[in-house]
């Protein structure tokens, strides 16, 4: 998720990293590998190091790829009540009944899931190992942020609430502190009948709790605020962060919440990647085993990332600037 980035650097202190962070993104992708069926699983654990590199490429093209930020979130409040059962479920529909740049504007990761679950079905049925692998990577990524409740609203850092910083709270610090204690083991990967359907379900499900994240957390201010930030030291830099006794109180109210969401998106991604697979007529993966990307991928990649960084760089002083 990245509208953060403005709030990033304020003032030289850096308040909180942006989407479900990058530690939770490549844990989720990982371990999303291990939930695939014997006739998947040795491809995608071979190449385990690059889907869970990748599973960040998209918060990291923010500033090079006009279109990418939309495809993080969507804002339901934005439609009125009941917007995650009374909105079109199919894209074209939604371009239909609202047209394209309205929908841009309030996010459209339901619909940008299903799109990539296609184009992976696709890779899988032309047996391209590289884009199949490119693709689950990140179809991974837009799931796993469709679990996170305030990448369902606008309100998505707090800021019409007075509670700035929660996004990065929830998503960021909360997993990184608590991962070890979570339990992951989800199940094998299910064949999903309708992939769009079955987003939308997630979509409501995760706004369901964007109310409790928001108030939970208002109530424990009120009552534990003096206690939310400690400074911490990293390098050259006095970074603010939200204390580990506040942390561990907010973690315990939400009551499983943050595991919970990981766990889903954990099933979700392996149940995806598994569904594409059987609808292009489980093409044998075995035979992509033995696939090393060439060095002329090797270098795109490279070179992409790169460019990225640039771009971000470029876009953050800019920023900073203005601030
Ligand atoms: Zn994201």
């Amino acid at each position: 998720m990245y509208r953060l980035s403005k709030a990033i650097l304020l003032g030289g202190i850096l308040l909180f990293s942006c989407s479900w962070g990058f530690f939770a993104h490549q844990k989720i992708n990982r371990l999303s590998v291990f939930i695939l069926p014997p006739e998947m699983i040795g491809f995608y654990k071979k190449n385990i190091q690059y889907i869970a590199e990748t599973a960040v490429n998209p918060d990291r093209r923010r500033y090079a790829v006009a279109d990418e930020a939309p495809r993080h979130y969507i804002d339901l409040d934005d439609y009125g009540d009941s917007a995650a059962y009374k909105l079109p479920r199919y894209w074209k529909d939604a371009v239909e009944k609202y047209g394209e740049d309205s929908l841009q504007a309030h996010g459209i990761v339901p619909w940008h899931v299903y799109r990539m679950y296609f184009q992976l079905k696709e890779a899988f049925t032309i047996r391209d190992p590289d884009r199949i692998l490119r693709l689950s990577a990140e179809l991974g990524h837009y799931v796993s942020d469709a679990h996170v409740p305030l990448h369902t609203t606008s309100n998505y850092d707090g800021q019409q609430t007075g509670q700035s910083g929660i996004h990065g709270f929830w998503e960021s610090r909360l997993p990184e502190l608590y991962f070890g204690e979570y339990d992951f083991f989800v199940g094998k990967a299910e064949y999903i009948k309708n992939v769009q359907l079955a987003m939308w379900q997630v979509i409501a499900t995760t706004a369901q709790k964007k109310d409790s994240v928001l108030l939970i957390e208002k109530r424990l201010f009120e009552k534990e605020g003096s206690k939310k930030f400690n400074f911490e030291t990293k390098g050259r830099q006095t970074v603010k962060v939200v204390s580990e006794e506040y942390a561990r109180q907010y973690h315990q109210l939400l009551n499983g919440m943050v595991e919970r969401q990981l766990r889903a998106s954990i099933k979700m991604t392996g149940s995806i990647w598994y569904t594409a697979w059987i609808d292009a007529g489980q093409p044998d993966l075995k035979a992509l085993i033995n696939y090393r990307p060439t060095e002329e991928e090797l270098k795109k990649r490279k070179e992409e990332l790169l460019l990225w960084k640039q771009q971000t760089q470029k876009a953050r002083e800019h920023e900073h600037e203005e601030n």
